[in-house]
């Protein structure tokens, strides 16, 4: 435990449960003392983001479906109306539907990639609108992304677009909110096997294929995730804006397989 985000105050979104890599920020966050708010989608959420918002002392601000832009406003209404201002925002929410992370990109329909861009990509900049307005003393806004935005990635599909698109955002929303000392910037995580990776196909076979060919010889931790994220987060990363930081065992630098690695 440490001070270093002691007097600042955080929007969690995009806790489902324990795996979540949401979680793995708000612990962080909380460990080195920031105030944490809650957001759940959706009523069978709720009954499991409650507990572990009461384990870190945080407030639960309502439910928040980004395809709801009232939904979002109540949320943002709740925390103005508790806390008066805001220093930091994780945004740690995609969607696409599952049939299409699967097979061929080619295969996306209009109907899922518009919904997959809303949910997975305009959501930050709904919500960085919103965040402009209360973080009257400066503010970070983190969000997560994936390598398969950079590179084609077996399954990735859709979601890769919409991730190149998110990276994008980051660029263009840290150049428009820099001004007011708002940051924003992303972690790309590397595999790690939540509720929405499950939707990806294949996901057991990338997490070994990461295992074997990554400079760490391992996967990442929800954990090493949001020391990560605590660092962005904080003003320890004063001077780091429109940022993709790679969390993913160095991964990302990786030009071809390991010839010494097994096989899978
Ligand atoms: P998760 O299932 O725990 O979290 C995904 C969250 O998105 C859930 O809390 C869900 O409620 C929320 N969400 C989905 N649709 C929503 C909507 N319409 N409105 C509001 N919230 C919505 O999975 P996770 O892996 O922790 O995902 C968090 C982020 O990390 C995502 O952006 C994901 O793409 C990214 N990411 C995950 C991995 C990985 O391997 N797990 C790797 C890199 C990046």
């Amino acid at each position: 435990a440490s001070g270093l985000m002691a007097g600042k105050r955080g929007l969690i979104m995009g806790v489902a449960n324990n795996r979540s890599i949401a979680w793995g920020i708000a612990k962080a966050c909380r460990q080195h003392g920031a105030e944490l708010a809650f957001t759940y989608q959706g009523d069978a959420l709720k009954k499991r983001v409650e507990p572990l918002a009461a384990e870190l002392d945080a407030l639960v601000v309502g439910h928040c479906d980004v395809t709801d832009g009232a939904s979002i406003d109540a949320v943002f209404a709740e925390v103005a109306a508790k806390w008066g201002k805001l220093d930091f925002i994780v945004h740690a929410i995609a969607f696409s539907d599952k049939d299409q992370l699967d097979g061929r990109y080619l295969e996306t329909t209009e109907e899922n990639f518009t919904k997959t861009m809303l949910i997975s990509c305009y959501s930050l900049t709904s919500v960085a609108q919103r965040a402009e307005k209360l973080m009257t003393d400066g503010g970070s806004i983190l969000t997560l992304t994936y390598y398969g935005a950079e590179k084609w990635m077996p399954h990735y599909n859709v979601m890769g677009v919409a991730k190149a698109a998110l990276e994008a955002s980051v660029r263009y929303l840290a150049a428009d909110l820099g001004e007011k000392a708002i940051r924003v910037n992303a972690i790309s995580a590397g595999p790690i096997k939540t509720l929405a990776a499950s939707g990806i196909g294949d996901f057991r076979y990338i997490l070994k294929w990461n295992e074997y060919n990554a400079p760490l010889r391992r996967t990442v931790t929800i954990e090493e995730v949001g020391e990560a994220g605590a660092y962005l987060l904080s003003d320890m990363s004063r001077g780091v804006t429109g940022e993709v930081h790679h969390v993913d065992a160095g991964y990302h630098v990786v030009g071809m397989k390991n010839p010494t690695s097994p096989d899978i």
